[in-house]
């Protein structure tokens, strides 16, 4: 097809060539030639017409028409040709031939169209076609009608026929027009091609009609040349035409929108030339007829009302366009979105009223402003490196940022800002910001990260905090330190828990943060870093955070008045100032190895971080990893100490301590290797072996006189796990020894005696026939409670105790007392660590039974113990026989 219409313009130039041609022949066959090429170029485009047409169009109606209507005009021609008899001017038949090809021509236009989109151009459409239609149908009046009505005397049929053929050509023009008015964009084009085709086929027709009339004999060729053009341009439209898709037949709403400058003008433009041309040859020629003066009236009519459809429709369009404006604005108005316009200059043209509002309210209006001038002035940079500068380089146009604008209250809000660059957009030609405002989030945000670092009960900060606020003085510090961290471990808690209760208990560990905090400077930080431990960040130098630590320490010393009574506390305090290079870590390791130094150095003590408390520290952890193989290395031992009665002086016990031979540190005393045992747990392993090995060794020992007891020393954490029943019973069956003859020697200081377990424990013990001693009675965290609530057997005077005996009256009447108390209740007391013989005056002056120290007898290996037990035949006493020299029995 795409050949056909390249080829159609050569087939125009074709046909016109024939007919210059035929209009060199005589005049005889001029006419017959040239209406025979007339004829064969109708045919022919009738053909191409239809063919197209069925192409492009889904209902090809229209074209089918059209083409029908070309072979119309020519059969209908050319039978008036072959029919009418006469050949004179205006003749009825021949010019009433064009009359139905022109309205078939019409109606095939409109059907081009489709009634869908006829319906969618509405009054207006129709006005506009009607307008076009009388503009074009007065100018035929004065180019055809009139000089013909004027020049020949027509008789009525003639007259008829001629209005007719008038009327019928302006009603083709008008469906073109309508076509290039109503068909969408796609086929204004084809709309254009064929307005101007069938123009030129109407304006043929009526030059033919002049033509025909005799004075205007040279437009005969003229005019069916024209005709040729038409011709050619119909073909060409049918060719290019996009045809009626589903778009095209159903526009979805009404035209006003697209109908086209053509529409709008032309009608009116061609009813304004008619005018003109009316009033001209009114003027100089002769009068109009009476149909051309109706139609210009008839057109001012319609002149008037066009302009009140328009009229009608711009208000409709406008109404729409307000409300859709409207609507917008108040969608964007609403959104909590709130927008920012910005020209380039990075000032506000338009701002959500979420924004303007509170910024106006206070005083700080964001219109018209660069909106770096209204943020923050914290984010100032942060906005201008994000939104760059109009003078500036280009900055990459994306991401999020955060800015403060001004709220009502005079405060700030925060806003989260992403930015879409329209500058480009021509309808837009900005930067639009949309923010979103952010402030209660980031609040949230805040108040979660303070719970996070706040401990809930005393308000202080946590040990979160504290560990950042310690990394953050760390970094700060050099080799001269400026701040040192004090380390508060609150002691008296467990007695306080169980004279007050554990809530009473908690008020007062809050009671002691705000002291501390009260006692501190501003700029010292305080902490709550465990559940009974508080920390200190204290500036100053030198002894400076000394003070501080006991300066802390006495307001924590004062007793804290509770509903349920005074709560005495302490502290132990480790103290270590903070060196450059040091990690949090490895300060906080140093303060609770100098917290626990000061607890080993008693209540309400302070100690400074010194590096051999890092060695005391790798001393024990080594003991605790080589304990666990000792006893079956061979490495426990044991040695004993003999109990001599006062008033026999002769040994009538032992008591069995243990060692352990460590093969890189020596003999370790128990002192230093049991409390590692209780805390690694091994501690139970250890006592079943002493038991064992102690009762076997005592099964053997030589009797002289009475039978000895044996003391065996338990540790409380022992005695918590709840074995030594078990653990004793076994000993005893597996040495045979005689349960009477056992002691088993509890620490007095210890609290577990009152436990319910322990008690029940404690009975069992006695029913198996085991007798049970009080340790360590006297020592400053032993009470006298113990004595007259446990069933205990033997009492055990503390050496501490011992020390002042024969130095001060109190000690020796609290001793006398406990002696006293001792006789009523038929407990044995034994004073331990007699190192003197003055004590042992003092002792025996007092009635004391048993004593025990190395006045008497340091602890002994096992063949020296026999060695003094054989030596004396059991007697042992200070300067006098059996007084054994130790050294010599062990190599003995
Ligand atoms: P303890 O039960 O009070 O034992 C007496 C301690 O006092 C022994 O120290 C002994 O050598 C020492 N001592 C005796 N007379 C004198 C004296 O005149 N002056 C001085 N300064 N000290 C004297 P040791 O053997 O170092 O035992 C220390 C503690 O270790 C014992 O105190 C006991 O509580 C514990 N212990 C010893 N053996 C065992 C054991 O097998 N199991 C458990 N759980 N603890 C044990
Ligand atoms: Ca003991
Ligand atoms: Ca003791």
């Amino acid at each position: 097809m795409d050949r056909t219409r390249r080829w159609t313009p050569f087939a125009g130039l074709a046909y016109l060539t024939l007919l210059g041609g035929a209009a060199l022949l005589p005049p005889g066959q001029r006419r017959l030639a040239s209406d025979a090429v007339v004829v064969v170029a109708a045919v022919v485009t009738a053909v191409v017409v239809a063919r197209a047409g069925r192409r492009t169009c889904a209902r090809a109606r229209g074209w089918h028409l059209v083409s029908l209507s070309l072979v119309a005009g020519v059969v209908l021609a050319s039978s008036a040709e072959l029919l009418s008899a006469v050949h004179g001017p205006v003749d009825p038949p021949r010019t009433a031939a064009s009359v139905l090809p022109h309205l078939l021509g019409a109606v095939a236009v409109l059907t081009l169209l489709g009634r869908s989109r006829l319906r969618a151009g509405g009054a207006r459409l129709l006005v506009e076609s009607a307008l076009f239609c009388t503009a074009a149908f007065v100018l035929a009046q004065l180019l055809v009608v009139g000089p013909l009505v004027r020049d020949l005397v027509l008789s009525g049929p003639a007259r008829a026929a001629l209005e007719a053929s008038c009327l019928a050509a302006t009603l083709l023009l008008g469906s073109g027009l309508t076509f290039v008015t109503a068909a969408g964009p796609a086929r204004r084009t084809t709309g254009g091609v064929t307005l101007a085709g069938l123009a030129a086929v109407a304006v043929a027709d009526c030059l033919s009609v002049l033509g025909s009339a005799g004075p205007f004999g040279l437009l005969g060729t003229g005019s069916r040349a024209l005709y040729l053009v038409g011709l050619v341009l119909l073909c060409l439209a049918a060719q290019q035409d996009p045809g009626d898709g589903p778009a095209e037949r159903a526009p979805g709403r009404r035209l006003t929108h697209g109908i086209t400058l053509a529409g709008q003008l032309l009608p009116h433009g061609v009813m304004v030339l008619a005018a003109v041309l009316l009033l001209g040859s009114a003027l100089f020629m002769a009068t109009p007829t009476a149909a051309a003066l109706v139609a210009v009236a008839l057109g001012l009519l319609l002149t008037g009302v066009h302009r009140v459809v328009v009229v009608g429709d711009e208000m409709r369009y406008a109404g729409g366009l307000a409300r859709s404006e409207a609507w917008f604005r108040r969608v964007v108005r609403a959104s909590s979105d709130a927008v920012l316009v910005l020209d380039d200059d990075r000032a506000v043209t338009w701002a959500a009223s979420v924004l303007a509002d509170p910024a106006e309210a206070a005083g700080r209006p964001l219109l018209g402003v660069p909106l770096v001038d209204r943020v923050h002035p914290q984010d100032v940079e942060t906005v201008r490196a994000w939104l760059g500068d109009a003078d500036g380089p280009e900055v990459a146009l994306d991401g999020l940022c955060s800015f403060r604008l001004p709220a009502e209250d005079g405060s700030w809000r925060v806003w989260e800002a992403g930015v879409t660059d329209l500058r480009a957009d021509a309808a837009v030609g900005a930067l639009v910001l949309h923010c979103r405002d952010v402030t209660v989030r980031l609040h949230a945000e805040d108040e979660l990260r303070s719970l996070a670092f706040t401990d809930p009960a005393t308000g202080l900060p946590n040990r979160a905090a504290h560990v950042i606020a310690l990394a953050e003085e760390l970094a700060a510090a050099d080799d001269a330190p400026q701040v040192a961290l004090l380390l508060f471990e609150v002691e008296g808690l467990d007695e306080a828990r169980e004279n007050v209760g554990r809530d009473v208990v908690e008020l007062s560990v809050v009671e002691i943060g705000r002291r501390l905090r009260a006692t501190v400077r501003g700029d010292d930080l305080v902490a709550r870093v465990g559940p009974e431990v508080f920390a200190v960040l204290a500036h100053g130098e030198g002894d400076e955070p000394d003070r501080v630590a006991a300066r802390c320490l006495s307001v924590v010393e004062q007793p804290v008045v509770t509903p349920l009574g005074l709560v005495d506390l302490s502290a132990a305090v480790g103290l270590v100032p903070l060196v450059g290079g040091l990690g949090p870590e490895t300060v906080l390791d140093r303060a609770e190895l100098a917290v626990r130094e000061a607890r080993r150095s008693g209540t309400g003590s302070v100690r400074r971080y010194d590096p051999a408390l890092g060695a005391v520290r790798d001393r024990r952890e080594r003991l605790r990893a080589d304990l666990v193989g000792a006893r079956a290395r061979g490495e426990l031992g044991l040695v004993w100490q003999p109990i001599v009665s006062l008033a026999e002086q002769r040994v009538t016990g032992v008591e069995a301590l243990v060692r352990w031979n460590h093969p890189v540190f020596g003999e370790l005393e128990p002192e230093e290797f049991i409390p590692v045992a209780e805390r690694a747990g091994l501690v139970g392993d250890v006592q079943r072996w002493v038991l064992h090995e102690a009762l076997l060794a005592a099964a053997a020992l030589p009797e002289h006189g009475a039978p000895l007891r044996l003391g065996i020393n338990v540790s409380a954490v022992h005695l918590a796990s709840g074995t030594v029943v078990g653990d004793v019973s076994s000993a005893l069956r597996a040495a045979g020894f005689p349960a009477q003859r056992l002691v088993v020697e509890v620490a007095g200081s210890t609290t577990l005696l009152e436990d319910p377990s322990v008690a029940s424990d404690f009975a069992a013990l006695r029913l198996m026939g085991v007798h049970l001693a009080l340790d360590d009675f006297g020592a400053p965290s032993s009470t006298l409670d113990h004595l007259t609530r446990l069933p205990v057997d033997v009492v055990k005077l503390d050496r501490t105790f011992l020390a002042r005996v024969d130095k001060e009256k109190q000690t020796r009447a609290l001793c006398a007392s406990v002696i006293g108390i001792g006789g009523d209740l038929g407990i044995d007391v034994v004073a331990e660590g007699v190192e003197t013989p003055s004590q042992l005056t003092v002792l025996r002056t007092l009635g004391c039974g048993f004593a025990q120290g190395f006045l008497l007898s340091r602890p002994l290996t096992l063949p020296a113990l026999v060695a003094c037990l054989d030596a004396g035949g059991g007697h042992l006493w200070p300067g006098q026989v059996g007084r054994v020299d130790v050294a010599r029995a062990d190599a003995g």
